[in-house]
């Protein structure tokens, strides 16, 4: 009988992993974790450290730090191995160092014989997750990037900033690269139902202005890690809020990168799109209406997905 408890697998328990972990144990997401690090001493003292919180939570849970066996009976897997982002490096710098770690752990996802739904954070995220959804062969639906979620939330935030308005309030994505080539939806995003041009106009804010908002987006994580070398909470509560998702089947639209399929005719890499997530991963995407020129620039953004997918892949041939 299949035990009807959440059982939640993280792999790469570093600055961004165990960020997730402490957020879903802190939120009673799962009844059973596993950790899992190529550095085994690393993954034994975040598991101690980390029951240590057990009495002190409303839910209780379990947690083992262990090899792949642990994914064999798991419902979802996050992967956050890999190396951080030096200062001044883009996340596209990685693109080698970090597919040689998600072939491994492809291959030892698939062979554990893991059923369930792959959430990836591992930069740069939208080739990472392609990577690894071309080496296990599974439905691309149950493989989902963060990609542009993190992204979304600090537009959001920026925004709510702005206007002294509540960050959920918006709706507006970052979409394609979670990276430098991203684009924020203003042009059709809207302030629960009112289109942001009417805020925009109200409060005189310039075309400038509103680039400068993007530009303050995208540059964030670079202003963080000048500042302290890595970023982990945004990420670790985004990867949260997408697993919530997933567990509770809860059907709520995130910019996650999904494998296009069509969508704005594009196809053959993830990248950063509306999509409904449920408890079979990706339930659907949605085109968001673009503007002739954020078109343009999400066009271009997965084009450089596409390319680098391919440097990618011959890293690992
Ligand atoms: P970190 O160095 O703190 O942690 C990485 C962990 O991965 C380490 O514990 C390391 O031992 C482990 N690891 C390395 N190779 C492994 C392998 N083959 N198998 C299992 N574990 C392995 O780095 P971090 O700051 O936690 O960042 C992790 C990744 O997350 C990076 O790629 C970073 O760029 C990315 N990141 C993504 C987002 C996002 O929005 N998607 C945001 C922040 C960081």
């Amino acid at each position: 009988m299949k035990n009807t408890t959440n059982k939640i697998v993280l792999i790469g328990a570093g600055a961004v992993g165990t960020s997730f972990l402490y957020s879903a144990i802190n939120q009673g997401l799962a009844e059973r974790y596993g950790i899992i690090d190529i550095n085994e001493v690393n993954s034994r003292g975040q598991k101690l450290d980390l029951e240590d919180a057990r009495p002190a939570l409303p839910r209780d849970f379990e947690v083992e730090s262990g090899n792949y066996e642990l994914v064999s009976d798991a419902d979802l897997i996050i992967i956050t191995a890999g190396r951080p982002q030096k200062p001044g490096e883009t996340r596209l710098n990685m693109v080698a160092d970090n597919a040689r770690i998600m072939k491994q752990i492809a291959l030892q996802v698939k062979s554990h014989g893991f059923k369930g739904v792959t959430i990836i954070a591992s930069n740069p995220v939208d080739i990472m997750t392609t990577v690894y959804q071309k080496i296990t062969g599974f439905e691309p639906k149950k493989v989902i990037s963060s990609s542009c979620t993190l992204d979304t939330l600090r537009l959001k935030l920026e925004l709510s900033k702005i206007f002294n308005v509540a960050p959920t309030e918006f709706g507006v994505f970052v979409m394609g690269e979670h990276g430098d080539s991203s684009v924020s939806t203003f042009a059709h995003g809207t302030l629960k139902g009112i289109p942001l041009s009417k805020f925009f106009a109200k409060h005189s804010i310039t075309q400038d202005q509103i680039n400068e908002i993007h530009e303050r987006v995208w540059k964030k994580a670079y202003e963080i890690i000048d500042c302290k070398h890595a970023t982990f909470y945004g990420i670790g509560a985004s990867l949260t809020d997408i697993s919530m998702s997933i567990l509770r089947d809860e059907k709520r639209v995130f910019a996650t990168g999904s494998l296009l399929n069509g969508e704005y005719d594009m196809y053959g890499t993830y990248a950063g799109i509306p999509c409904v997530i449920g408890k079979e991963g990706i339930v659907e995407t949605y085109e968001f209406p673009l503007s002739e020129q954020e078109l343009a620039k999400f066009k271009k953004s997965v084009n450089t997905l596409k390319e680098n997918t391919l440097l990618a892949l011959k890293a690992i041939k």
